[in-house]
C-alpha cells in the first residue's frame, strides 16, 4: 500500500522498521487516521459479521444506481466493464462528489492482466481493507482473533512498489505490519523467521508464489507452528499440492482467500473448506462469454459489483477470473454464496538453472521502464526465456535493451529471445507468465 501523495516522508520513517523490530514503531499519520475512523471501523467490523448472514450488496447497489443522474437504474441493465475500461477512462468511474481528500489513498493493481492501474481508495475503505481484512479472514475460518489487546497481523509482499509499513488499528487495538520481502536476499530468510517469531502474529497473509518460496526455504525460516495461527493465501491461484505441502511443512492451516485491488478481499474460506464465502457487501455473478448468467455450479467469468469504495464504486466489473457459484447452505451454516473452482490467475514461479526459485512479479516493472502496452514472458528452459512485447501505440522498443533488462532482473546468465507481436485484444484468458519447461 502506498499513499497517493507525499509518501516519501513516511517511507523514510518506516525504512527503519526492520532494524527496530520488535520495538513498536508507529506511523503517526496512520495513527491519527485510524483514531479518526475508529468508530466507523468498529461499526463495520460488527456489521460485517451480520452481513455474512444477510447480504445487503444488491440493495446498496440499486440505491447507488438510483442516485446516478444518468445511466441504467436496474443492475441487470448495466453493461459489463473490465480493467481496460478503468485503464482508459478511470475518471468516468470516480464519484463526482467525492472530496479530494478521499482520493488521498491509492494502490496500484498487480498488473497480472494488463499494465497496472492506480486505484483511488476512500479513506474508510483503505483502512477497512488494511486493518480488518485479516481479522475477518481468520474469524470466518473459525480461528480466534484477539480482540481488545495489542496483537499483530503480518502481510508479506514482494511487490517492488511497496514499502515496510506498520499500522495501528484504534478500533480493535491491533497492529498490521506490511513486510516487503525479497526472495533474492539471503539475509531476508532468517530475518523473516525471527520477525515472525518475535511478533507472534495471529495471521500472516501471503500470496502463492511467496508461499512456494517459503516452502523451499523452510529450513532457514524455521517452524511456524506456535508462532502464528494461520497463513491466509490470496493473490493468484493456490495449487492444492502447494497447500498440502505448506501445511505439512509449517504445521499451520492455510486459509484461501480471493480478492483484487479494486475491491479488496471479497471472499474467503470457512472452517468447512468447501468454497470461499462471498462478503455480504459484494454481489457476485458468473457469466458466459456473451455476458449471460450461467446456472449455479457452472464455471464462467466472475463479475463483481460493490459500492464499498465510495470513491470508485464498481458495478458489473468483469474480473478476468473464472469460478462457479455454490448457492447451497454451507455445512458451517452460512447462507452466503460460495466461490468454488476459482481459476484464471496463474502466476507460476520460475525455477532457474542455479536451483533458485524466482517470482515473476519483478517483471511487472517493465511497464515503468519501457513503453510497453502488454507483454508475455515464457520460460522455455531453466536458462532460457521468450519475451513477447506489444509496444504502446506509435512507440518503439529496443529488443536488445529488453533482453538485457530481463537478464539483469533474473540475476544469472540466461538466453532471452524477444519478439514484437500484438497481444492486446485477444479473446480467451491471457497468461502473462508461463512455464514451458
Ligand atoms: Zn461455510
Amino acid at each position: 500500500m502506498t499513499r497517493g501523495d507525499g509518501k516519501e516522508g513516511s517511507r523514510a520513517l518506516l525504512a527503519s522498521v526492520r532494524e527496530r523490530l520488535p520495538t513498536v514503531l508507529l506511523e503517526a499519520e496512520s495513527l491519527l487516521w485510524s483514531a479518526y475512523l475508529a468508530p466507523l471501523l468498529r461499526a463495520r467490523e460488527v456489521a460485517h459479521d451480520m452481513q455474512d448472514w444477510t447480504p445487503v450488496a444488491h440493495q446498496r447497489i440499486e440505491e447507488f444506481l438510483g442516485e446516478c443522474a444518468a445511466g441504467p437504474r436496474r443492475l441487470s441493465c448495466v453493461p459489463l466493464i473490465d480493467k481496460s475500461d478503468l485503464r482508459h477512462r478511470l475518471a468516468s468511474f470516480l464519484r463526482p462528489d467525492a472530496s479530494p481528500y478521499q482520493r488521498f489513498w491509492a494502490k496500484a493493481t498487480s498488473g497480472t492482466t494488463g499494465s497496472p492501474v492506480q486505484i483511488p481508495f476512500a479513506a474508510d475503505f483503505y483502512f477497512d481493507h488494511l486493518l480488518l481484512t485479516l481479522p475477518r479472514i481468520a474469524r470466518r475460518a473459525g480461528l480466534s482473533v484477539p480482540g481488545h489487546h495489542a496483537s499483530v497481523a503480518v502481510a508479506l509482499t514482494d511487490y517492488p512498489a511497496c514499502a515496510d509499513e506498520l499500522w495501528f488499528d484504534c478500533a480493535g487495538g491491533r497492529l498490521v505490519l506490511q513486510l516487503v520481502v525479497s526472495p533474492d536476499d539471503a539475509g531476508m530468510l532468517e530475518h523473516l523467521g525471527e520477525t515472525l517469531r518475535g511478533l507472534g502474529p495471529y495471521a500472516v497473509s501471503v500470496k502463492p508464489s511467496l508461499l512456494e518460496w517459503m516452502c523451499d526455504e523452510a529450513a532457514a525460516i524455521g517452524q511456524l507452528d506456535g508462532t502464528c495461527a494461520a497463513l491466509a493465501c490470496s493473490g493468484s491461484d493456490l495449487d492444492p499440492a502447494l497447500r498440502s505441502r505448506s501445511e505439512a511443512i509449517f504445521r499451520v492451516p492455510i486459509i484461501e482467500a480471493y480478492g483484487l485491488t479494486e475491491f479488496g478481499i471479497v471472499a474467503s474460506e470457512c472452517s468447512a473448506r468447501a468454497g470461499l464465502h462471498v462478503d455480504g457487501d459484494v454481489l457476485v455473478e458468473i457469466v458466459d462469454g456473451t455476458g449471460e448468467p450461467v446456472p449455479d455450479g457452472v464455471v464462467g467469468d466472475v463479475v463483481l459489483s460493490s459500492v464499498r469504495n465510495a470513491v470508485l464504486p464498481l458495478v458489473r466489473y468483469r474480473t478476468g477470473d473464472t469460478s462457479a457459484i455454490d448457492g447451497r447452505r454451507c455445512e458451517c451454516g452460512r447462507l452466503t454464496p460460495r466461490l468454488v473452482r476459482i481459476g484464471g490467475r496463474s502466476m507460476p514461479n520460475f525455477r532457474l538453472a542455479s536451483g533458485r526459485t524466482m517470482s515473476p512479479v519483478r517483471f511487472q516493472d517493465i511497464f515503468r521502464e519501457f513503453p510497453v502496452a502488454e507483454f508475455q514472458l515464457t520460460q522455455t528452459a531453466r536458462d532460457a526465456f521468450r519475451l513477447v512485447i506489444e509496444p504502446q501505440p506509435r512507440r518503439r522498443v529496443d529488443a536488445t535493451a529488453l533482453a538485457e533488462w530481463v537478464t539483469r532482473k533474473v540475476g544469472e546468465p540466461v538466453q532471452v529471445g524477444v519478439q514484437i507481436a500484438p497481444l492486446m485484444g485477444r479473446t480467451g484468458k491471457f497468461e502473462r507468465f508461463r512455464v514451458e519447461t
